[in-house]
């Protein structure tokens, strides 16, 4: 049950090619983890994956839909997908609460009472229910990134893409977001994952995919990949 394909994308920047015809599948379930150096277009590919990037040609499916190639398009499958950056991108005057409550409420036409119950529930899923009237600011790196991944999970998405979630962390809170992304593939999520934690890759990933250049040169199970 393939839930994203890729058919060679293909990305230029001008005469940079980020993206050399990459093909790749991702099966419902599984937690696909990218790995590989700077600059090897992980992050490209997955900012294609819901059309927040163009691609210069080739083909993404999303349960067998065609990504349109006008971005504008794409809305109803961006909110189909989660996603969590580098660097949390909260709306700094909202609480904690606030953040997870505002997609259901102005995306998804939820109530404020339904949608408060539905971010509370989200917060003690993340283990930030005492910091539900938080500001960012007043939150570590480490919270802030489980509100972020909260608040991606409140729109109800059927996939969740993580770019980096964990590199702009200090090393003690790299733990306690790790964790949450490692419960929510145990619970079943769809996971397409950018990330150096060689760890989490080894014992979560079901699949890992090792980009250089642009292109994948080698893709596996993680026992493949790191016992090889
Ligand atoms: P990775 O996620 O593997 O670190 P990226 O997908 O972020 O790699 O980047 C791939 C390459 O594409 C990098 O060399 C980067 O500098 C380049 N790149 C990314 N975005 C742009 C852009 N908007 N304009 C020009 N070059 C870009
Ligand atoms: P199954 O669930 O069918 O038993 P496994 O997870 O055991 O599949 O994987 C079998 C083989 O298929 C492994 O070599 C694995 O790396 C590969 N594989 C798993 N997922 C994918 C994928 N999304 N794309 C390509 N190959 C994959």
């Amino acid at each position: 049950d393939v839930v994203i394909e890729y058919r060679d994308v293909r990305k230029q920047y001008g005469e940079f090619v980020a993206l050399a015809g990459v093909n790749l599948e991702v099966r419902r379930g599984q937690v696909v983890c990218l790995i590989g150096p700077s600059g090897s277009g992980k992050s490209t590919l997955l900012r294609c994956t819901n059309g927040l990037e163009t691609m210069s040609s080739g083909e993404v499916y999303f349960d067998g839909m065609p990504l349109s190639k006008d971005p504008r398009k794409n809305r109803l499958i961006r909110q189909r997908m989660g996603m969590v950056f580098q660097n949390f991108e909260l709306f700094p005057h909202k609480t904690a609460l606030g953040n997870i409550m505002m997609g259901p409420m102005t995306v998804l036409g939820l109530s404020e009472e339904k949608a408060r119950t539905r971010a509370e529930a989200l917060l003690a899923k993340v283990g930030l229910s005492e910091k539900a009237s938080n500001y960012p600011a007043n939150l570590s790196g480490g919270q802030q990134q489980r509100v972020a991944i909260a608040r991606a999970l409140a729109m109800e998405p059927e996939v969740m893409l993580f770019d980096e979630p964990t590199s702009a962390l200090d090393p003690e809170t790299i733990g306690e977001v790790l964790n949450v992304m490692k419960r929510l593939a145990d619970d079943g999520m769809t996971m397409v994952v950018v990330t150096h934690e060689m760890t989490f890759a080894r014992r979560v990933a079901d699949h890992v995919v090792v980009f250089a250049n642009g292109q994948i040169v080698e893709q596996g199970r993680p026992e493949q990949i790191f016992d090889a």
